[in-house]
C-alpha cells in the first residue's frame, strides 16, 4: 500500500467523530430559527471588553503590514521590475484563493490535477487568509446561510463588519454548520493546514523578495512592494468579495439575498463580482458567463483544462440560468406594469339594459363597443378621425365601425378607448378572455403572479342590479 492510500485508510477511520461532529444539524423544521434561540452568544463588543475579545493573531496580520507597507514604502525606492513583479504576484497569490481556496475548494466547481492542487495550496498560502480548510469552512457557512446571523460575514452586519470586521473580533457566535469532510479527505489541503506557518512565511514574504533579489538584486523592493503591500492589496481584494459584492450593483439573477453583479467589483477581486451569480450557481467554474465580461480566474481554470491540469469544469444548463434572468425582469416588468392606470373590468361596471344606454346617451356622449359603454364627452372634440364619425354612433352599438368597419384603429387607439368604459351591456358581448375585442392589446399580454392566474375566468360575473346612474 501506497503512503498517500495509506494516510486515506488513516483518515477516514481516525477522523470520523470529530466529521461527525461538525455537521451534526439538529433534526427541527427550522435548523437556522433554533440554532438562532438556542445558542450561546458572547456579548457585543463594547469600548470596555475590547481588548479581551479582540482576536489578536488576525488583527495583527491585517493592521501590521499596512503599517510596514507605508513605513517601507517611504524608505524604499520602487523599481520598475520589482513593480511589475508585485503586480504578477499579486495576480497569483490571488488566483490562490479565487481559482483555488474559493472555486476548487470550497465549491467543487471543477477538478485539479495534484501539481495545480499543490501550486493553488502554496499561493493561497502566499495571501495569508488561513488555511484552506478553515476559509472553507467559513465560506460555505456564509452559502448556506446567506445574510443571517449564522453567516460568518453577513453583509446585514454592515459593509466594514462583512469586510474586515468580523476577522478583528470573536465570533459573536459559532458559524452555521458547514460540511467539509471531502476537505478532510484531501491530502493537499491536510498538507496545507499542517505545514500552514511556514508555507505563509516562504510564500508571501521569502518567495516575492528572493525572486526580486536574484533577478535584479533588489531584495527590500521585493520584501515591501512583492511581500507586504501586495498582500494588502491580496487581502482586501478578496474581503471586496463579502462586502463590496454583497452591496454594490445588481441583481440579474435572484434579489432574495444580498449578493450583486458589478464590474468595479469584478475588476478589485480578479472577477469575482459577479456574486449575485456565484450565489445562486457557486458550483459553476465561471462568476461572470458572458465572454465579455471580466472574470479573470474562470479564464485561468480554463486554460488549465486545456493543459491537462483541470478537468470537469462544472457549467449550470443555461435553461436553467436563463429562468433566474426571465424572473427578474418579469418582476422589473410588474413593477412598471403596477405604476399603470388600467382600465376597468366587468366585474367593476355597472350592467345597464340596453334602453337605459339610449336613453343616457341622448344627455351625454355614450359609444357601445365590444359590449363595454364608453362615455367620449372628454375626447370627442380631439378625435383624429372627426367629431362627426363619433356623433354619428353616438347610442348605437359601434363594435364594426371602431374594428375595421369604417376605420382599423391603432392599439393606442384601443388602449385609450378602454379608459373610458362606464358600463356594461345587459346582455351584450361575453366579456371572457376568449373575447379577444374585449381585451385591450395592452393586457393581452400581463405579468400576473400565479394565485392571480387561479382565478382568472371567474371575472365575468353580472350583477343583476340595474344602475341607471353608471
Ligand atoms: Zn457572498
Ligand atoms: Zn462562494
Amino acid at each position: 500500500m501506497s503512503d498517500v492510500a495509506q494516510e486515506k485508510v488513516n483518515i477516514s477511520t481516525a477522523s470520523r467523530p470529530s466529521e461527525a461532529v461538525d455537521v451534526l444539524i439538529p433534526e427541527v423544521d427550522n435548523y437556522v430559527a433554533y440554532t438562532l434561540k438556542t445558542q450561546k452568544v458572547l456579548p457585543p463588543v463594547q469600548w470596555s471588553n475590547l481588548l479581551n475579545e479582540l482576536n489578536w493573531i488576525s488583527f495583527v496580520v491585517l493592521t501590521l503590514p499596512p503599517a510596514v507597507g507605508v513605513v517601507g514604502a517611504f524608505y524604499v525606492r520602487l523599481q520598475w521590475q520589482t513593480a511589475v513583479w508585485s503586480v504578477a504576484y499579486y495576480f497569483l497569490t490571488g488566483l490562490g484563493i479565487t481559482a483555488g481556496y474559493h472555486r476548487l475548494w470550497a465549491h467543487r466547481a471543477y477538478n485539479a490535477s495534484l501539481p495545480l492542487q499543490y501550486l493553488l495550496a502554496l499561493l493561497g498560502a502566499g495571501s495569508i487568509q488561513g488555511s484552506i480548510k478553515w476559509w472553507c469552512r467559513n465560506h460555505r457557512a456564509h452559502h448556506r446561510y446567506t445574510d443571517t446571523d449564522l453567516d460568518p460575514y453577513s453583509a446585514h452586519r454592515g459593509f466594514w463588519y462583512s469586510h474586515i470586521g468580523w476577522m478583528l473580533i470573536k465570533h459573536r457566535r459559532k458559524p452555521g454548520a458547514a460540511d467539509v469532510s471531502d476537505l478532510r479527505h484531501n491530502f493537499v489541503v491536510r498538507w496545507q493546514h499542517k505545514h500552514y506557518f511556514s508555507l505563509i512565511l516562504i510564500m508571501a514574504f521569502i518567495l516575492p523578495t528572493l525572486v526580486a533579489y536574484l533577478a535584479w538584486g533588489d531584495a527590500k523592493g521585493g520584501f515591501i512592494y512583492a511581500g507586504v503591500i501586495r498582500l494588502v492589496f491580496v487581502h482586501h481584494s478578496t474581503f471586496c468579495v463579502n462586502s463590496l459584492a454583497h452591496w454594490l450593483g445588481e441583481t440579474p439573477f435572484d434579489d432574495k439575498h444580498t449578493s450583486r453583479d458589478h464590474l468595479v467589483t469584478a475588476l478589485l477581486t480578479i472577477g469575482e463580482g459577479y456574486h449575485n451569480f456565484h450565489h445562486q450557481f457557486p458550483m459553476d467554474y465561471r462568476n461572470a458567463i458572458k465572454w465579455y465580461q471580466y472574470d479573470p480566474t474562470k479564464w485561468t481554470i480554463w486554460i488549465m483544462s486545456q493543459v491537462g491540469l483541470a478537468s470537469h469544469l462544472k457549467v449550470f444548463p443555461d435553461n436553467e440560468v436563463r429562468k433566474g434572468q426571465l424572473t427578474m425582469e418579469l418582476k422589473s416588468l410588474r413593477r412598471m406594469q403596477e405604476k399603470l392606470a388600467w382600465p376597468s373590468d366587468s366585474d367593476d361596471l355597472p350592467v345597464i339594459s340596453w334602453e337605459s344606454f339610449t336613453s343616457q346617451a341622448e344627455r351625454r356622449p355614450l359609444l357601445l363597443i365590444s359590449g363595454f359603454i364608453h362615455d367620449v364627452s372628454n375626447f370627442i372634440e380631439e378625435h383624429p378621425g372627426g367629431e362627426y364619425l363619433l356623433r354619428k354612433y353616438v347610442g348605437k352599438d359601434a363594435t364594426t365601425a371602431f374594428f375595421g368597419g369604417v376605420y382599423d384603429h391603432s392599439n393606442a387607439a384601443h388602449n385609450l378607448l378602454a379608459m373610458n368604459r362606464v358600463g356594461v351591456l345587459r346582455g351584450g358581448s361575453p366579456h371572457s378572455l376568449t373575447d379577444k375585442r374585449g381585451v385591450p392589446p395592452s393586457q393581452r399580454l400581463r405579468v400576473a403572479r400565479y394565485t392571480e392566474l387561479l382565478t382568472t375566468g371567474s371575472s365575468s360575473a353580472y350583477s343583476d342590479e340595474e344602475n341607471d346612474s353608471l
